[in-house]
């Protein structure tokens, strides 16, 4: 059998363990034990969570790998809970299924450690980058057997897939390709997930920015603004930023009224007028005569695509905009380091599960590491007690503010 030539890292495996202590996976886990094993009884909830983390920890498309890492290292096997009798691969068919049937506990997990992950880290989910990237379905997408056959192939098809269109990036062409796409919006101070999901390829990435910033709404991340490439730049787009209290930063496409001059700032016989600040609550940026001459010596321009609140000609929008790479970066990272590809499920609610859970798992490592860096600071602290005596007297003299025991 093809078994991961790496031996599991010691690291991973505590990895794992800490994932399972934490309080949101717990709490998935409590969740599932509620609902019954309609089946025969099958492994602990406990054994069958670590499998799917191990999953995406260590980067594996099937079920069957993942069978065949834990049936090969005790260690795995102790931390899961399954010394001696590792589950079988149709165990873990089963606990998948029973994921998708229960998708709103997978939901609210992935909720609750969103909202720990913001709670751990303030800048999180305020600036986000929105894009959308190729999942290649693990399918052909072709309808017929051969080229001049009428007889549809009933194998290697993935009913949900479909054709969609990928541009270039690098020294790959752009062109078509079969299968899905993620839809999502990372954070640009932290490169973390807020909001993702899974749509058949064809279906047109603008349709689901409005999804993500609720969702990242919900999940307690008020997106200040969002970064987004030229193919959003639609003024619909605009509109569902702006209801949502985000401001847009596109770069503008070159539409008829761009190649007409209609986003261009006023002009007068001084020069070009310039930025003088924007009023979210009226929707409008400022302008003013560059010598002041002209009366009136300024002017409101209504918010639209053309004259977004963040103008494109502003030092902000240039900054914010360049760190729209974040999404790239993540998308990259999902894909080769956690296992998002390649996909070896078909249909699409299988591959939103696959692609829940490898969100899940890489924010839920972050966030135990976050927690496991701020006990471990709070611990140094703590080990100095005398030295805390001391400043603690200092400073009921007035000698030391609390800030400066803070900084020491
Ligand atoms: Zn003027």
């Amino acid at each position: 059998m093809d078994v991961p030539k790496v031996a599991p890292q010691p690291a991973s495996v505590a990895q794992i363990e800490r994932l399972l202590e934490s309080p949101e996976i717990q709490r998935l886990i409590a969740e599932l034990m509620e609902t019954r094993w309609t089946r025969r009884p099958g492994y602990p909830v406990r054994t069958m969570v670590g499998m799917a983390l191990a999953k995406s920890v260590y980067a594996l498309p099937t079920w069957t790998k993942v069978v065949a890492l834990v049936g090969e290292h005790w260690r795995l096997q102790r931390v899961l809970g399954c010394e001696g009798e590792p589950p079988s691969k149709w165990a873990a068919y089963r606990f998948a299924e029973k994921l998708r049937d229960n998708g709103e506990s997978v939901e609210r997990c992935i909720d609750a450690v969103v909202e720990g992950l913001k709670a751990k880290l303030p800048s999180y989910g305020t600036d986000l980058a929105i894009d959308a990237s190729d999942m290649p379905a693990y399918a052909n997408g072709q309808r017929y057997v051969s080229k001049n056959s009428e007889t549809e192939r009933n194998w290697h098809t993935d009913p949900d897939a479909s054709w969609g269109h990928r541009s270039a990036v690098s020294t790959r062409r752009g062109g078509g390709f079969f299968g899905y796409r993620l839809h999502a919006a990372v954070c640009t101070a932290t490169d973390l997930p807020v909001a993702w999901s899974v749509e058949t390829a064809k279906a047109h990435e603008t349709r689901f920015v409005a999804d993500l910033l609720d969702t990242a709404k919900r999940r307690g991340a008020m997106a200040a603004t969002a970064a987004l490439d030229k193919g959003y730049d639609i003024q619909r787009i605009h509109t569902e930023c702006m209801e949502r209290d985000c401001l847009p930063l596109i770069p503008l496409k070159q539409t008829p009224d761009v190649k007409r001059g209609e986003h261009r700032p006023p002009e007068c016989q001084h020069g070009v007028w310039t930025f003088a600040g924007a009023d979210r609550r009226r929707g409008a940026t400022k302008w003013r005569c560059p010598t002041g001459e002209c009366a009136p010596a300024s002017t409101w321009i209504k918010a639209d695509r053309l004259h977004p609140l963040i103008p494109r000609e502003t030092k902000r929008f240039k900054v914010g905009y360049r760190k729209r790479a974040a999404v790239e970066r993540e998308f990259g990272r999902l894909k080769t380091s956690w296992g998002l590809k390649p996909l070896r499920v078909r249909g699409l609610d299988r591959v939103r599960l696959h692609t829940d859970l490898t969100v899940l798992t890489k924010l839920a490592c972050a966030l135990s590491r976050t927690r496991a860096q701020s006990s471990a600071s709070s611990i140094s602290r703590g080990s100095a007690p005398r030295q805390a005596k001391i400043l603690t007297t200092a400073s009921r003299r007035g000698h030391i503010s609390p800030r400066s025991i803070r900084d020491i």
